[in-house]
């Protein structure tokens, strides 16, 4: 059989299976594994694959129709123009998530050092985009999952920033558990857990079954993580630093108003692509 040929049945499976742009992800996939882009795959369609491609082809195929990423499959995922290690285990960065990098950025003196701290780190993502885009920032990232760490660990020696980012284990509840140090940051930054126990159930199924809780699960209204940081920022801020955060749809309301209560200004709130308050950026005055 040819590509062209193992691209429409697989297709066909994947459609089967529920999963939205069948076509473009069995070509994510058939590149990936001929190691080609997705255009030269395209214009080479009449060749066959070996039995060796047409058996690792079928099988990443077999994994994507029981709903796994396809970013576990492939174990990459581009954020902000870099190229990411993820396994299973560890959440895959979004692109609304680049962003709060973006916001961040725009704020930021790149000839400044920034200090930032990157709570709930997961594959490094942000923390990783701040050394990228800017060449003076030094960090440190903290999440709860060794897994993880390990991960963003593997991208930081990967990426070359192992220098200039620290990561260390710990409990967003419990920062002062961990040997974080005290008034040193100018930006403390977080895509929180924030998803609300109710909403939780109806993800899709990529997300539900195969990515972790832990890095999803906000509670029963979505906002224990930001009511730990709003309590915590503080501590670790140094005068007028600036705590930055992703949204949960429909929580700027109340995330504002447990920053302003905690002596944070109003600040900013900023849209996405769709048009929901994504992001919020305060300072503490
Ligand atoms: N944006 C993610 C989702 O809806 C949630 C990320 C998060 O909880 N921080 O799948």
């Amino acid at each position: 059989m040819t590509r062209t040929e193992h691209l429409e049945r697989a297709a066909a499976w994947l459609s089967f299976n529920g999963i939205e742009a069948p076509r473009r992800e069995v070509e994510e996939l058939l590149a990936w594994i001929l190691g080609v882009s997705r255009l030269t795959l395209l214009a080479h369609g009449e060749e066959p694959l070996t039995s060796a491609q047409g058996a690792r082809f079928w099988e990443a195929v077999d994994r994507r129709a029981h709903r796994e990423p396809l970013q576990y499959i492939t174990g990459e995922v581009s954020f902000c123009g870099l190229r990411l290690a993820v396994t299973p285990g560890v959440f895959i960065p979004r692109p609304e998530t680049e962003l709060l990098v973006e916001a961040i950025v725009d704020q930021s003196d790149p000839q400044a050092t920034l200090h930032f701290l990157d709570l709930g780190t997961g594959s490094g993502a942000i923390a990783l985009a701040l050394c990228h885009r800017l060449p003076r920032a030094v960090g440190v990232a903290v999440d709860v999952s060794r897994e993880a760490l390990a991960v963003a660990a593997q991208n930081a020696i990967q990426l070359d920033f192992a220098e200039r980012l620290r990561l260390l284990f710990g409990d967003l509840r419990a920062l002062e558990a961990t040997a974080l140090p005290l008034s040193s940051f100018d930006v403390i930054v977080s895509n929180p857990p924030y998803v609300p126990q109710e909403e939780y159930v109806r993800l899709a199924p990529e997300v539900a079954r195969w990515e972790p809780r832990t890095a999803l699960d906000g509670g029963v209204d979505g906002l224990w993580a930001y009511r730990a940081i709003a309590r915590q920022a503080p501590l670790f801020l140094k005068p007028d630093g600036r705590v930055a955060v992703e949204l949960g749809a429909g929580e700027a309301e109340p995330v504002q108003a447990l920053f302003v209560q905690a002596g944070f200004t109003s600040g900013t709130l900023i849209a996405d692509f769709a048009g929901i308050q994504r992001l919020y950026i305060t300072r503490r005055p």
